[in-house]
């Protein structure tokens, strides 16, 4: 680790986190699916939330964002429970969600998708120059646009609403490796300019090159949490849950440790008929 980045990893430890969530519980109608998650984001964090198939991580950005009531626990956003607001209220509040369905109308153009429910006056100039590509397709209907233009336009319809955390399912699912290229450089931007951003993501390689910080989450519990490099350096963790093989290593110079924390009692049944 530099010197720099253990001065800004000290920095948002420090910090009141932007988002903090808190033994969160949630299910659809079965067992909890989230088991009593906690995790915060800091003011600028990326944080990846990583994990096999099926561990919650939809389950957990449907539940911050209100899709899904929580059972309990609590979600503070800058200072605020939000945990028992309508969806509506949350995205007001800063809770904005990209899902893995894009979030685009597709029966609309692309110009009206970017001013649907956005103030008359709001402009949309400066997402159209973080997406050249949209300005060319602004009367093009959203649903005849590629894969990768439906995510592009998805993420330019949540960062139009300023959302002081923005979060980000599977962004990469289904798109070509060139585009998932673009879309992460495109993302990169967005963080260096300060957006704060909670990312489920299936590409590790991607995820960890993005990140600062990393939640690994397997059967709705957090099992380890660190930094993106410790997550590279944990052989364990690159080996059994990330997938990354030999010569398939994030950037990322590599630093210290992260912590892993003891799991609880599993869930016998991870099923749930809604
Ligand atoms: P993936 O990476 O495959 O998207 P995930 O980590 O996002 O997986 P979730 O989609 O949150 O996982 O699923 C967690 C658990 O909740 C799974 O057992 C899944 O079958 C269950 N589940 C998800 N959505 C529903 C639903 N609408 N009704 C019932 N069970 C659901």
């Amino acid at each position: 680790m530099t010197d720099q980045s253990a001065v800004q990893d000290t920095a948002v430890q420090n910090a009141a986190p932007l988002l903090a969530v808190t033994d969160l519980t949630a299910g659809y109608g079965g067992p909890d699916v989230l088991q009593g998650i906690s995790l915060v984001v800091g003011a600028g964090e990326v944080v990846a939330m990583l994990g096999p198939n099926g561990a919650g991580k939809t389950t957990l950005l449907r539940t911050l964002t209100g899709l899904l009531r929580s059972r309990s626990g609590s979600i503070v956003l800058a200072g605020r429970e939000v945990a028992h607001l309508t969806p509506h209220r949350r995205a007001r509040a800063g809770l904005g969600l990209v899902p893995e369905s894009k979030g685009v109308f597709p029966a609309l153009s692309v110009a009206d998708n970017l001013r649907v429910n956005l103030p008359r006056r709001r402009s949309t100039e400066h997402v159209l120059e973080l997406f050249p590509i949209l300005r060319e397709r602004l009367r093009q209907t959203a649903g005849t646009l590629s894969g990768g233009e439906q995510q592009m336009l998805g993420l330019a319809r949540a960062l139009l609403r300023d959302p002081t955390v923005l979060l980000l399912d599977e962004p990469s699912l289904g798109l070509a490796p060139r585009i998932v290229d673009l879309l992460f450089d495109t993302l990169g931007t967005i963080a260096a300019a300060g957006t704060t951003i909670l990312i489920a993501e299936q590409n590790v390689t991607k995820a960890l090159d993005l990140a600062d910080r990393v939640y690994l989450i397997d059967r709705g519990r957090v099992s380890w949490t660190g930094s993106a490099r410790d997550a590279v350096l944990d052989t364990h963790i690159a080996d059994t849950y990330l997938g990354i093989a030999d010569g398939d290593t994030p950037s990322r110079a590599p630093a210290a440790s992260g912590s892993r924390v003891v799991p609880g009692p599993r869930p016998t049944d991870q099923s749930n008929e809604d």
